[in-house]
């Protein structure tokens, strides 16, 4: 103890997702790790998710009984899911000796605002979980849930509990924050379509926050928003190993020596097109403003004006969208008096690196070996540390491979000239 009578022991917060705690073995691991920590002398939270697929179950549960639940009782309902995961897994701390205790967001006074199935957290009562982990308790607190001023039960968004983990790591100020999955870390590509993909050792925020918009599944946006924010470094790292993963963290200068630190492949895309568009002030917000209202979220968009005086307006959208987005804008057509037309076979290949905005040539690089292999562009975006190409989905996974190898991401990055 501290002169002040706090404790000065460090602290970990780890958090075990859906696949580490899908079974009580698992759960008996998770608990084993916990106390591995407590024995190197630190206090420990845990945060979890829901077992194995639960809140996948309870969606497809409230969906036999209804096709759009209130959304209120959808969170009253997958909010269970980690309640049956932190008794658990206080009931696995106890049986091997370890005392704990576990909370819902409602007995921490975990405060959202009440934007259901989506909300965001505003403040955590940190004192009460600071006095039982200065009793010598494992704390076990439920991720993904939260609860509003007038006591009803939100959950952060699918996904969410890596937001929980942040948060309480930010407000308890801890001094390692760990995520624990069934991958490595994060890979240079999706292993699985890129053999040669690399798990990368550091990754900053802003590329992670660009990855993850572009498939890459491992952390929830927010989550990196959050600790971006509040410079909360993660540990993303496996749940069935003790390698070391990557560590996400804020951008130091001798970073940018790496050009490209990933690429992405996002496969399911489809690009609505409405051309002989009138030219005039208004059009764009009018159609931006009726697919927003359709709750139609629009990926990059492109406008070009013809010498006719009309512009052609494209934009893409996911897969699954494309329907309503198909109703949506044939209505819209038939009041401007445009035509559109509607390509439901798009993929996206990106590459993401902090490195972009001092270096030259990526795009060049990027689009040579797509070249080479005969792969079309159909259309080119770009950020600050991100160039995306649109292509035909069926060469999507190859293109990820050219792209992947014609940086040499496979093998350890080397310092830039
Ligand atoms: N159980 C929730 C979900 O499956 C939250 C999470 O896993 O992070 O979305
Ligand atoms: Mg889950």
């Amino acid at each position: 103890m501290s002169p002040d009578g706090k404790s000065d022991m460090s602290l970990v917060v780890m958090k075990f997702g859906g696949s580490s705690v899908a079974d009580a073995e698992k759960i008996k691991a998770c608990a084993r790790r916990a106390i591995a920590s407590r024995q190197q002398g630190h206090q420990v939270v845990m945060v979890v998710s829901a077992m194995g697929d639960a809140t996948d179950e309870l969606v497809e549960l409230a969906h036999q009984i209804m096709p759009s639940p209130p959304k209120r009782e959808m969170d009253q309902l997958l909010a269970t899911g980690e309640q049956v995961t932190v008794s658990v897994m206080a009931m696995a701390l106890e049986a091997l000796g370890q005392p704990a205790i576990s909370f819902t967001a409602g007995q921490i006074g975990m405060v959202t605002d009440d934007v259901h199935t989506k909300a965001r957290l505003k403040r955590i009562d940190q004192a009460r979980i600071k006095r039982e982990l200065d009793a010598g308790r494992v704390v076990v607190v439920a991720g993904f849930q939260g609860v509003t001023e007038d006591g009803a039960v939100t959950t952060l968004g699918r996904g969410g509990s890596n937001v929980t983990l942040v948060a309480v790591a930010a407000s308890l100020g801890a001094d390692v924050c760990e995520n624990y999955t069934d991958v490595d870390g994060i890979y240079t590509a999706d292993p699985r379509i890129v053999p040669t993909a690399r798990k990368v050792d550091r990754m900053t925020y802003d590329e992670m926050l660009e990855l993850s918009s572009l498939g890459a599944n491992v952390l929830h946006n927010r989550a990196v928003e959050f600790a971006k924010k509040y410079n909360v470094p993660i540990h993303v790292r496996s749940s069935l190993n003790n390698n070391e993963g990557t560590m996400i963290v804020a951008e130091t200068q001798d970073m940018e020596h790496i050009v490209v630190s990933g690429a992405a492949l996002k496969d399911k895309l489809a690009r609505v097109t409405l051309s002989k568009v009138p030219d005039k002030p208004g059009t764009a917000a009018r159609i931006f403003h009726t697919l927003a209202a359709g709750n139609i979220v629009v990926d990059d968009i492109i406008q070009t004006t013809a010498e006719d005086k009309t512009a052609t307006v494209s934009f893409t959208v996911e897969l699954s969208e494309l329907g309503d987005a198909r109703k949506v804008v044939e209505s819209l057509c038939c009041d401007l008096g445009c035509q559109s037309t509607f390509e439901d076979n798009l993929a996206k290949v990106s590459v993401v690196g902090v490195g972009m905005r001092v270096h030259t040539g990526v795009a060049e690089k990027m689009f040579s070996a797509l070249a080479a292999a005969g792969i079309n562009i159909q259309n080119i975006t770009t950020s600050e540390i991100k160039i995306s190409v649109l292509i035909n989905r069926e060469q999507g996974k190859d293109a990820l491979r050219l792209v992947h190898d014609a940086f040499e991401l496979g093998k350890p990055p080397r310092k830039a000239k």
